[in-house]
């Protein structure tokens, strides 16, 4: 009876402990180092933030950065969080004194998770994909890496990804390489598991024949859990795996803010961080990880080994020490070779990169002018109005509105068709854009045939004149339009409006005035300018 009491307790606290680990998120602790110190206060001397950029590190919450099974990238490793991603974290929050916390959570959980929930920022180390973009935007790259492939010492020479028919290929499941080879080898036969050390693990144990991976993690990992009998044979044609640090897209400023130290870095600086992580000494044969969570068990399982082989362990090892060598100056020789590979693709990414930074550049002016008449569109209005307001706001000072809308253009259009119409729209918009010299003011195309004049820190008296000065400007272009009831050429009707803002009221206030005072001065016959009695 009592025997059963106990089997129970056991079996219930194995459990628990079992159903501990599974459980995700797990916190991790950090540590910083004298380097990271440094680097920071290096950085952050060359490092200037606008008033704005303050403001946002001010109202940042505590930053979540989630890490996931990759070394030497990020890891965990007895409840701290490691690697080199980690470490540019890291950096980052001491140069901004950054609240940071780190997690662990499995790749497809997490992005689950920053789909539907807002609770991971930051991710360590991302490679650029479609679904991923959707949901992040990516720092600069802080590291390259080709993708090789991984071999037994003792299994036959592959050449190439062509050889590798009939093979057994691991790789970790659901990442960006995952995708690639399922889309561009289908013939491959493919085995994945969660994380790269099961990978090289299954490798070496003949699980699988074959491992593509990248170069920097499967070297890495070799050397760290002492798989003497796994090689790198060849280079793959797969574009390398870059890695980036991904912010959630809901924090756009934070992610400029990481940009902004990453530009920053020298490439000194981050060959400084790098040298911790990807010129690492072997440390063992069995990871520091391994032996925290199997302790007791592996305690138990040596000191029985020790006693009925020991001396047999000692030869063994004397020439796993020997084969280890020699597998690593075949790494070696491997990473050389494939390094010169790696600079030219770097080159080859930084001009795509210039590229798409000029494209975004011109999408950006794109989605900003109106295609008629080159001048802001309705957008840039909406987005400029709300700084003004604020600006006016805070400094107490004053902001006027001129709407302007061409008298009888229905007709216009009628009787001298669209393309002339179009013309003539192009004509005001270039009137209007001259009448207005300060750089600060704003005329933008509001729809149709109205345009507005957004007056920076210009009180109503003086909104007036430039109004005045639009209506005679137009008038005086004389351009022909024989079917306006009040004139033989074109002619504008201006409704001025002007505030000097306060929180309590909306910057629609400032609209709708204007648009009511244009619609009194078509009222009063056109071609006119009616303006508002008074500011407010
Ligand atoms: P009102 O003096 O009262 O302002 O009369 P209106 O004819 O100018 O005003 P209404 O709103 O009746 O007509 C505006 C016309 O503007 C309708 C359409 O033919 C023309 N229009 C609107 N957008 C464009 C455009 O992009 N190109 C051209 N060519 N015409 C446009
Ligand atoms: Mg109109
Ligand atoms: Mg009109």
């Amino acid at each position: 009876m009592k025997d059963k009491y106990i089997t129970s307790f056991l079996l219930v606290f194995i459990f628990t402990l079992f159903a501990a680990e599974q459980t995700f998120p797990q916190k991790l602790r950090y540590q910083t180092h004298a380097d990271i110190t440094q680097l920071a206060a290096d950085i952050r001397e060359r490092i200037h933030l606008t008033d704005a950029e303050s403001d946002t590190l001010k109202s940042l919450p505590v930053i979540q950065a989630r890490v996931g099974e990759y070394p030497p990238l990020h890891f965990s490793e007895g409840g701290l969080a490691k690697g080199l991603g980690v470490e540019y974290i890291t950096l980052i929050a001491e140069i901004y004194e950054l609240n940071l916390e780190f997690m662990t959570m499995p790749y497809l959980d997490s992005l689950e998770s920053m789909k539907t929930k807002n609770d991971i920022d930051i991710q360590a180390g991302w490679h650029i994909n479609e679904e991923r973009k959707e949901i992040v935007i990516f720092s600069q790259p802080y590291v390259k890496s080709p993708y090789v492939i991984f071999k037994r010492i003792d299994s036959p020479k592959i050449l190439g990804m062509d050889d590798l028919t009939d093979k057994k290929v691991v790789i970790e499941k659901g990442y960006a390489l995952h995708s690639n080879l399922e889309k561009n080898f289908p013939n491959l036969t493919l085995h994945t598991v969660k994380t790269s050390t099961q990978a090289l693990e299954s490798l070496s144990s003949g699980e699988s024949d074959i491992y593509i991976g990248s170069l920097m993690v499967g070297y890495y990992l070799i050397k760290n859990l002492g798989l003497s009998n796994i090689e790198v044979t060849a280079p793959t044609q797969i574009p390398p795996n870059v890695l980036h640090i991904a912010t959630r897209r809901g924090l756009p400023k934070l992610a400029a803010l990481i940009d902004k130290v990453m530009s920053a870095m020298t490439d000194d600086e981050h060959r400084v961080l790098k040298n911790h992580w990807l010129n690492t000494e072997v440390k063992g044969m069995i990871s520091t990880r391994d032996v925290l969570r199997y302790s007791s068990v592996v305690i138990a399982i040596i000191s029985t080994m020790l006693v009925v082989t020991g001396i047999f362990t000692i030869r063994r090892l004397r020439r796993e020490v020997t084969t280890r060598k020699l597998a690593e100056q075949s790494l070696r020789k491997a990473h050389d070779s494939l390094e010169e590979e790696v600079d030219n693709r770097t080159r080859e990414l930084s001009v795509a990169y210039e590229e798409l930074k000029i494209s975004n550049a011109k999408l950006e002016d794109l989605s900003v002018h109106d295609s008629t008449t080159g001048i802001s569109n309705r957008r840039k209005f909406d987005q400029t109005i709300i700084i003004e307001w604020n600006y006016s706001t805070r400094m107490q000072s004053n902001l006027s509105l001129i709407m302007v809308d061409i008298d009888f253009f229905k007709q216009y259009n009628d009787n001298y068709g669209h393309p002339k119409g179009d013309e003539c729209l192009r004509k005001i918009a270039t009137i209007l854009d001259s009448a207005v010299t300060r750089k600060t003011d704003l005329v933008a195309r509001y729809g149709g045939e109205e345009f507005v004049i957004l007056l920076h820190d210009t009180n109503l008296e003086e909104a007036t004149k430039i109004a005045e000065r639009c209506r005679r400007l137009v008038s005086e272009s004389n351009i022909t339009h024989n079917y306006s009831k009040i004139a033989d050429h074109v002619t504008v009707s201006l409704g001025v409006s002007s505030i000097t803002p306060t929180p309590q009221v909306e910057p629609a206030v400032l609209v709708k005035t204007a648009d009511t005072l244009l619609y009194q001065a078509k009222e009063n016959g056109r071609n006119r300018v009616e303006v508002c009695e008074e500011e407010g």
